[in-house]
């Protein structure tokens, strides 16, 4: 019984900042989303080269969630995008209250749009909102195709499902994923997600993926 009240009380205090991210936000027009993985789908990399390929078109500003280290912020910061890092010291998922610290590092009138990496982990990063405009999730072709059918709470919340290394799957790789499954599993899940396959090493479908980017910013 009492865990359930604590439980409450903590997701309540979440919701407090969250709501208090998205108000920020709105007083700067500033869209944000809040991407989430396995660790190892590639989410730096997806956003590394999404910063550098839209130079001149779209100023991200990037929040970087890890256990430990602040190796993925260096690479943003070496693609010349403001990125601000959180070690969550162990904790497995980026809370609202934490997002609200780095909100105040970034220069947000100075940007268009804000990126968060999120704590790989596919579970519970689903469960806390941080005041973002909608959840992003990355599943990679080496993690197999059963993940939406798997872990369906973050594909049916989530606007849009990035699948990424689709380079893998040519030229003869060892790799069983079937890419229609993924998609019929998704939408299953979630009927209005936007399903992009990319590869961020090869650039192939990237453009797709830049053009709901950037149409998020004209609304
Ligand atoms: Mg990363
Ligand atoms: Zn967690």
């Amino acid at each position: 019984m009492e865990k359930v009240d604590i439980g409450k009380k903590v997701l309540s205090a979440n919701e407090a900042y969250a709501l208090k991210n998205s108000q920020l936000l709105a007083q700067h027009g500033t869209p944000c989303f809040n991407l989430i993985s396995s660790p190892g789908s590639g989410k730096t990399t997806l956003l590394v080269r999404t910063i550098t390929d839209l130079t001149g078109t779209l100023r991200i500003g990037v929040i970087e969630g890890d256990i430990q280290t602040d190796i993925d912020a260096q690479r943003i910061r070496a693609a010349k995008a403001p990125a601000v890092q959180i070690n969550t010291e162990g904790g497995c998922h980026l809370s609202a209250a934490q997002v609200s610290r780095a909100l105040k590092e970034l220069p947000l009138d100075r940007l268009d749009m804000v990126l968060i990496e999120n704590v790989g982990n596919l579970v519970c990063p689903a469960a806390f909102e941080l005041g973002e405009h909608g959840k992003i999730v990355v599943l990679s072709v080496p993690e197999g195709d059963d993940k939406p059918a798997k872990y369906p709470g973050i594909f049916a919340k989530s606007r849009v499902l990035l699948i990424n290394k689709i380079d893998l799957l040519q030229g003869g790789a060892q790799v069983d994923f079937d890419l229609q499954r993924a998609k019929v599993d998704a939408r299953r899940l979630n009927k209005s997600i936007e399903i992009f396959p990319v590869s961020a090493k090869t650039g192939e479908g990237m453009q797709d993926w830049y053009a709901w980017l950037t149409g998020q910013i004209r609304r």
